[in-house]
């Protein structure tokens, strides 16, 4: 891309993602206006990914756009709150041709649809750099109602629903390192978990995704709640791939630390109190997800691992730096 004459081809182009919107202004004007809506708080997130860092710089260009909306939208399930629109930020270089930009178009009008999300501006520019991209997502939340990493307190159990190390092994099948198509999918396509919604609202005290590796964001979640965590290593949910592949490792502790250290897994990570695990359970299971208690949060600070009850030994703590 893109003269000047390209980049407003490309703007009309993306007329019809708008879903025609009046807050887009059908992109005409500078700014999209969002009213407000009585009883609703408005949760905002923003990503950005580069190439060759955030994704893999030779997928195709529709699953690039769709993988950016996903892990955007990801923050705001997060938070139990309902998507409804994004700003779109796209930097191409310069040797980007016009099948390029309406792969990714098309990536972006598919996902828009499944998650009900309308685009409501953004900017486009070139760069002599690598693709980049950033979303930035809008949604609705019952006010005083988001579902903050902070509320968690000591006494309160660690929750994850959906699976850990699918998106560590999942990068690696993505690149040829593991035989596994169902894997890269999985990396490839995240999928946020909005239909835990209900399940959140009711019962979630605090939460976050698990974009950086689970012992990170969990940890996020006690830092941000003044609280420490325990982490059991044998009881964090894992897809069958990620159980064999656990199984068939020299050191099974140490294949644990991998996928609970790695990323990319678009779980969520949530502080419930301990009497309220089997109906948030059993709410996330009604939803269709997996979901285990994994941790306890506890008065003093800091993240603390066991393997099977046991503290971790130095030797595994020392692999994880
Ligand atoms: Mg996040």
């Amino acid at each position: 891309m893109p003269g000047a004459s390209d980049e407003f081809a490309w703007i009309a182009s993306l007329r019809a993602l708008t879903h025609g919107d009046p807050r887009a202004i059908e992109l005409t004007d500078d700014a999209a206006v969002i009213p407000g809506r009585p009883g609703f708080d408005l949760v905002v997130s923003k990503d950005a990914m580069v190439a060759g860092v955030h994704f893999l710089a030779d997928e195709t260009p529709e699953t690039i756009a769709r993988r950016l909306l996903r892990t955007s939208l990801s923050d705001l399930a997060a938070k139990a709150a309902e998507p409804f629109g994004y700003l779109l930020m796209t930097a191409w270089p310069k040797d980007i041709g016009d099948a390029y930009l309406a792969s990714f178009r098309r990536g972006l009008e598919l996902d828009g649809r499944t998650y009900g999300v309308a685009l409501l501006g953004g900017d486009t520019v070139s760069t002599a750099g690598p693709l980049t991209l950033s979303a930035t997502v809008f949604g609705w939340i019952e006010t005083g109602r988001a579902v903050l990493r902070s509320g968690a307190s000591a006494g309160d159990a660690l929750v994850v629903c959906g699976a850990i190390g699918d998106g560590f092994l999942g990068l690696r099948a993505a690149r040829g390192e593991i035989a596994s198509e169902a894997l890269a999918e999985r990396y490839r396509l995240p999928r946020p978990l909005f239909e835990l919604r209900n399940a959140l609202l009711a019962h979630a005290r605090a939460a976050a995704d698990v974009s950086d590796g689970l012992l990170a964001d969990a940890g996020h979640i006690a830092e941000a709640s003044g609280a420490g965590l325990v982490i059991e290593l044998f009881d964090f949910p894992a897809s069958e791939e990620a159980s064999a592949w656990c199984s068939s490792q020299a050191d099974e502790v140490e294949a644990r630390l991998a996928l609970a250290a790695g990323g990319d897994d678009y779980a969520l990570a949530c502080a419930v109190a301990e009497s309220d695990v089997p109906g948030f359970i059993a709410a996330v299971n009604a939803a269709g997800v997996p979901a285990q208690r994994v941790g306890r949060f506890e008065p003093q600070p800091g993240l603390r691992i066991t393997s099977r009850g046991r503290a971790l030994s130095a030797s595994h703590l020392g692999w994880r730096h």
